[in-house]
């Protein structure tokens, strides 16, 4: 039996009528750049992650910028962030004429680690971007702490974390803005690309929507120089549905990470995720370690097993940051998630039979029993 690292078609087939409904609602109303069908999905996100507004955009990488914009950041500032993400996170930061300055990250959690991002703290620093890697948040209390001591503001990407908790406190609801993204693979996924930031503060939420419409504060009167970030009504409405279905694909992925827990952690030479106490992790990614990634990789996918790794290549590491001369060694907890992670198949729809296979296939690798 082979299995798919994601099936996007097993969740289409389960909505598909509701979906084609809200759809044909899109295009008869013409709603399809901004309008009632991205702001009715704007409220219900922001009621999601108890945050009091959302601001709908083009993507997460977009949601990142509008965030950084909004708060001023632009050349000559830094903002700190972790080496093992997606590129967007730095990317963001670059685009807005900053730079990033990257902290190592928690050799447990894979997220930066706290205790280190003082000694990054330098007069051109403005922010802090925890990212929550794999749908666990980072260690936010002594960063929201450190960050009000040193008058930093904090923006979390939450790209790959809806829903997820900090003791209790939701993902996009603890920094300045929280930033997600839509993309069709992520926990909520949009058919196509989008993106949100949410905020408890009104005024950043105002500039981030005329940021993201060319600036404009009343229609032919542009305030600020923004640029074209809004997401489609589609897209809006295509969330909307999706949004009351992601409580109950979140416990599946949830329970589906138990039982992977169960099939596999008597293996040696295998390290679960681990999830720090009180965090409500939400697994976009199920990620394990081994020192033998590479060949148990091959392994899997030999057998017709999907899987990956997120990210073969830290961010410091891509030659489009060479400038900042960060050799190897520059971040060896984040260096060694490089190399030694490998994500397994997750996904709300993720069937028993499929579970089995995956951990069956990683005992032959292992020779457990
Ligand atoms: C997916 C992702 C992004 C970018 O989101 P897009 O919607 O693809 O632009 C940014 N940061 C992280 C951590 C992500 O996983």
């Amino acid at each position: 039996m082979s299995v798919p690292f994601l099936d996007l078609k097993a969740q289409q087939e389960q909505i598909r009528e509701e979906i084609n409904a809200r759809i044909t609602l899109v295009m008869d109303d013409c709603a399809f750049a901004g309008g009632k069908y991205v702001e009715e999905f704007e409220e219900a996100f922001a009621n999601y992650c108890t945050a009091d507004y959302a601001v709908g955009c083009g993507s997460g990488t977009e949601a990142l910028w509008l965030a950084l914009l909004a708060h001023d950041v632009g050349p000559g500032d830094e903002v700190i962030t972790a080496p093992n993400t997606f590129f967007a996170t730095a990317e963001a930061i670059s685009y807005t004429g900053a730079s990033p300055v990257f902290v190592d990250v928690d050799p447990v959690s894979h997220n930066i680690d706290p205790s280190m991002i003082e000694a990054a703290i330098g007069p051109n620093t403005k922010a802090i971007m925890p990212v929550h890697l794999y749908g666990q948040m980072a260690d936010m209390d002594p960063i929201m702490a450190l960050a009000r001591e040193r008058g930093l503001i904090v923006i979390e990407d939450a790209s790959q974390a809806h829903g997820a908790a900090y003791d209790g406190q939701r993902a996009g609801s603890m920094g300045q803005a929280g930033c997600f993204s839509f993309y069709p693979g992520k926990n909520l996924g949009a058919y196509g690309e989008a993106g949100a930031v949410t905020t408890n503060d009104e005024a950043l939420a105002q500039r981030m929507r005329a940021l993201r419409d060319h600036g404009q504060t009343a229609k032919h009167t542009h305030s600020h120089i923004g640029w074209n970030c809004r997401m489609d009504g589609m897209q809006g409405a295509v969330l909307s549905v999706k949004l009351k279905y992601l409580p109950e694909w979140t416990k599946l992925r949830r329970a589906h990470a138990a039982h992977y827990r169960q099939l596999l952690e008597h293996v040696e030479g295998l390290l679960l995720p681990v999830e720090r106490e009180g965090s409500h992790h939400v697994y976009h990614i199920y990620a394990v370690m081994t020192q033998a990634r590479d060949a148990v990789m091959n392994h899997l996918q030999g057998a017709g097993i999907g899987c990956a790794a997120h990210y073969p290549t830290p961010v410091h590491l891509q030659s489009a940051y060479s400038h900042l001369n960060l050799g190897a060694g520059s971040f060896p907890h984040a260096e060694r998630c490089a190399r030694e992670t490998l994500s397994l198949p997750m996904f709300a729809e993720l069937t028993v039979a499929q579970r089995e296979t995956v951990a069956g296939t990683l005992l032959s690798y292992f020779g457990a029993k």
